[in-house]
């Protein structure tokens, strides 16, 4: 299925300069959400998952229709103050100042394998942050699957020696 038919651009948002990639009528597409998550699980590797984990707030869409999709847990990675109880949290640099984000302590055992899952791939700061905190949780992260990626911004390269996936690419 063509999924980039259901993918908007919307010029100068959240601010001006940026083109935005809105995966909004992708989801909310009785024919696409569906045929997505299929698309996504029908691709897997076969080993068996113990979590997906999906980044907040769009990577959450689809990380738990998989994961329901797929019978297994879904395990949230928010922004900072987000989660109640004891979290393990890491900081990262943004273009300007920086972000921090947060997993809740005990959400993933030492070794499980994990799927990470977000909407988009851009600068990969977010997806690289995500990943070290999966591995310092001991998470075994065998792949993170990007709906779309945008080419020449670097992420593919930040997240050199990790496996990833996207289904649509944009340059
Ligand atoms: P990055 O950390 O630069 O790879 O940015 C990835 C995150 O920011 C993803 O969670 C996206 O939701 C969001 N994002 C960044 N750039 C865009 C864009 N041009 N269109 C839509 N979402 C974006």
């Amino acid at each position: 299925m063509d999924f980039g038919k259901y993918v908007r651009t919307v010029p100068d948002f959240p601010k001006k300069g940026i083109l935005f990639y809105d995966l909004m009528p992708l989801f909310g597409s009785s024919e696409g959400f569906p045929r997505l998550i299929e698309t996504i699980a029908e691709s897997l590797p076969t080993k068996t998952l113990a979590h997906v984990a999906g980044i907040e707030a769009r990577g959450f869409i689809v990380g738990a229709a998989l994961a329901n999709r797929l019978g297994i847990g879904f395990v949230p990675i928010r922004k900072k103050g987000k989660l109640p109880g004891a979290v393990r949290e890491l900081s990262y640099a943004l273009e300007y100042g920086q972000d921090t984000i947060a997993i809740q302590d005990g959400a993933i055992g030492k070794g499980a394998r994990v799927l990470l899952v977000d909407d988009l791939l851009a600068t990969g700061g977010t997806a690289k942050a995500a990943l070290d905190l999966l591995e310092q949780v001991g998470a075994d992260v065998l792949e993170t699957v990007f709906v779309a990626e945008l080419i020449g911004l670097g992420g593919r390269e930040r997240l050199a020696g990790r496996k990833i996936r996207s289904l649509l690419t944009y340059h």
